[in-house]
């Protein structure tokens, strides 16, 4: 369950080409440390080019920002604009209580988009949040290297520490280069 189909280093390097070869076309993103850093209120750099170009071309039809906020207006916020820049008008706040890896925000994200668990992916730097969610859910899950510094909360669990021994154990290869 907490195994992702495919590995690779950053959302830039995700071949849009190749999974919509596969049927797939929508993508429930992550926020933090997949789109943008933590706390980052623009997108890290190349993303916005590498979604545009996959929507050009029409290997991403549609997209939801999914990310798990802890309280805060300030948070729903950030989320909003990250959305305006990237061309998302989808954009899901999960707190405490639907948030991920938990369904709910999922199955919002399908209803919005149209789309069915077979043609839609979740992209996200986390195993035990949008990897164990997405998988729940039947959806085909990306993992990505985080981009930056883990929130504190997450640096408190060690969640970084046990996913990457999670990994090596698993034993399967991230996708590096273009
Ligand atoms: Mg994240």
């Amino acid at each position: 369950m907490l195994e992702p189909r495919l590995w690779v280093s950053s959302l830039c390097q995700l071949d849009f080409e190749a999974l919509a070869a596969r049927g797939i076309a929508y993508y429930c993103l992550d926020v933090d440390n997949t789109l943008a850093r933590q706390d980052d209120w623009k997108p890290y750099p190349g993303v916005v080019e590498h979604l545009g170009q996959a929507r050009r071309k029409g290997h991403l039809r549609d997209a939801c920002l999914i990310s798990n906020v802890i309280f805060g207006p300030r948070r729903l916020a950030r989320l909003r604009h990250l959305g305006r820049l990237l061309g998302i008008e989808h954009v899901y706040g999960a707190l405490f209580w639907d948030r991920k890896p938990g369904p709910r925000a999922f199955r919002w994200a399908l209803a919005r988009m149209g789309s069915e668990p077979g043609s839609t992916a979740m992209v996200g730097d986390q195993l035990y949040t949008d990897i164990l969610g997405g998988n729940r859910l039947g959806l085909f899950t990306v993992l990505v290297d985080p981009l930056g510094e883990d929130h504190w909360t997450t640096r408190l669990l060690g969640r970084r520490r046990r996913q990457n021994r999670l990994l090596s154990q698993m034993g399967i290869t991230r996708v590096t280069g273009g």
